[in-house]
């Protein structure tokens, strides 16, 4: 299943020029993994820089390093750790090391230009043990090849929607997907993580062994160790029915009525799932902003009457439906990138007003941005992702999370999106209105006492406190745990990419 060629390097002599580079190099090489490595003078490095979703997360390593397993991985920090560390862990600030799976996450998250990156795209195999109805997931698999291994077993796991998103950090930081009514965020099926731990010691966190790192894992990201594998329950395979509805702005109202009728009632829908937004694409600049929803039913039924409202608003073109396996839903839906692009999130109740406003304050913000770009150069999304009481208590159940979900209220979790086709100035006028736009919606719900509280990883700008939003008491669980199997502090200082528990309160 390896999607990457590694280049065999015989860096015996070779110089990049950059000292501290070198003596990587050379550590790497006497460890024993010099075929592991990816220079910039190999034929390979730039196709494979290409690989990361978005432009401004396509940094260039001084090396990338591809591991194949969780002891050349446990071997890579070591050695990297006896190159670069001083005695705070800060390499005065020389170096440092980036982690990747998918590579889906934002810029500053997952690469580095400075430093070495490690690259676990070739742990990507998928596994199931009928006994123990365990799924055991290589953490750089991304979740289309990764669904079709399952699915040649009849089995499934809560995972991406989209299939190029990569396993790693979808489950660090928690996993909203089309499964959530029935078995919460896709962390809450880990049953168990295989860790490197800074010390390069492989350990397993699970409910039993080291259960505090289990449960910290799941939503606290790159805090603690460089996760391996996932095991996670597995469920038996089905269709799901899914659809695209298209609707025209002319029917915001209902549209907003839908949204907060299904989250309202989406307990009595725990089979279904509906993933609306407001958009202006380029492809359809002409049309301007229009509103979507995708709406799946897992059981198969392409009738179900919870998406009852929304298809009673008149489509732009003719639903496009489809009955498939989820790996070939996965598989279908693969949003391209090589765009420069960013997304910032937050919550709020799930309010008929702020959900208006929110659409409003989107449609403002398509204006000005059709005005200083075209709108053939520019895509921009809202999300609005129904989040309800009682996912998080469904999270609960299954052990429980560090997010700190509410449960008392039904939210909606919002998403802005940008994606610039021009340049890197356009680009960081767009993030800043973005920003802003995120600002005045935040402003709006704490005027009406909806605001929430959670800012979710998998979709915050990286300047967003994450961690901060899980509530007081997370925070500490993180920070305790952390501090535990990370002691030096390696993956708040050597490895600052993420959202990092020493940054709380910084925002
Ligand atoms: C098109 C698209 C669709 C998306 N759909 C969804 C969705 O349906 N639901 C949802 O919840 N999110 C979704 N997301 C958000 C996505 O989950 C996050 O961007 C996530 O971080 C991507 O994981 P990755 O492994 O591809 O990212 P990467 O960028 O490789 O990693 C993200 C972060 O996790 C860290 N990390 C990754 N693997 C490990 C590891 N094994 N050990 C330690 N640290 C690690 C990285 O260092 C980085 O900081 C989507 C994003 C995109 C662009």
């Amino acid at each position: 299943m390896s999607s990457t060629t590694t280049t065999t390097v015989t860096t015996h002599g070779e110089t990049t020029g950059i000292p501290p580079c070198n003596e990587i190099i050379q550590t790497l090489v006497e460890a024993g993994l010099g075929h592991r490595l990816l220079l910039p003078t190999n034929s390979a490095y730039e196709s494979r820089i290409e690989s990361w979703w978005a432009l401004n997360s396509r940094l260039h390593p001084w090396c990338i390093v591809q591991p194949h397993n969780a002891e050349e991985v446990s071997t890579i920090l070591k050695a990297l750790l006896k190159t670069g560390s001083d005695s705070n862990n800060s390499n005065n600030g020389e170096w440092h090391i980036a982690v990747r799976s998918g590579g889906h996450g934002p810029r500053y998250t997952n690469n580095i230009d400075n430093g070495v990156t490690i690259d676990l795209a070739h742990m990507n195999q998928a596994s199931y043990n009928r006994e123990t109805n365990i799924a055991s997931i290589g953490a750089g698999g991304r979740w289309a090849t990764v669904l079709a291994e399952l699915q040649k077993e009849d089995v499934f796991v809560p995972g991406g929607r989209d299939g190029s998103v990569g396993v790693g950090g979808f489950l660090l930081g928690g996993g909203l997907n089309y499964f959530m009514g029935r078995q919460g965020l896709g962390c809450d099926s880990i049953k168990n993580f295989e860790v490197v731990l800074a010390s390069g010691k492989i350990v397993n966190a699970n409910a039993q062994e080291n259960s505090d790192l289990w449960r910290a894992l799941r939503g606290g990201g790159s805090n603690f160790g460089i996760v391996t594998r996932f095991d996670m329950d597995a469920l038996p395979s089905r269709n799901i029915s899914y659809g695209l509805r298209m609707m025209s702005s002319d029917y915001t109202s209902e549209f907003v009525d839908a949204v907060v009728h299904f989250t309202d009632h989406f307990h009595e829908h725990d089979g279904d799932a509906l993933v609306p937004w407001v958009m202006h694409t380029s492809r359809l600049a002409h049309v301007g902003v229009v509103a979507a929803a995708i709406y799946v039913n897992t059981e198969g039924d392409e009738n179900s009457t919870a998406f009852d409202r929304i298809k009673q608003i008149p489509n732009i073109h003719p639903d496009r439906t489809f009955t498939d396996s989820y790996a070939v839903a996965a598989e279908r839906s693969q949003m391209a990138g090589g765009a420069w692009t960013t997304n910032a999130t937050l919550t709020f109740k799930n309010d008929k007003q702020i959900i208006t406003r929110v659409v409003d304050l989107h449609s403002q913000f398509v204006q000005t941005l059709m005005h200083a770009l075209g709108g053939e150069n520019f895509d921009s999304m809202s999300f609005l992702q129904p989040l309800p009481g009682f996912i998080g208590d469904i999270s609960n159940k299954k052990g429980g999370n560090v997010l700190g979900l509410e449960t008392r209220h039904n939210m909606i979790m919002w998403t802005g999106g940008i994606l610039v086709k021009t340049n890197q100035n356009d680009y960081d006028m767009a993030h800043g209105k973005l920003m802003a736009l995120m600002a005045d919606i935040k402003s709006y719900a704490a005027s009406v006492d909806g605001e929430g509280r959670l800012k979710y990883m998998n979709y915050a700008d990286p300047s967003q406190d994450c961690l901060g939003s899980y509530g007081e008491e997370n925070v500490e669980f993180i920070r305790q745990v952390a501090a535990r199997y990370d002691p030096t502090a390696v993956f708040q200082k050597l490895v600052p990419g993420g959202w990092k528990i020493s940054r709380v309160g910084v925002e």
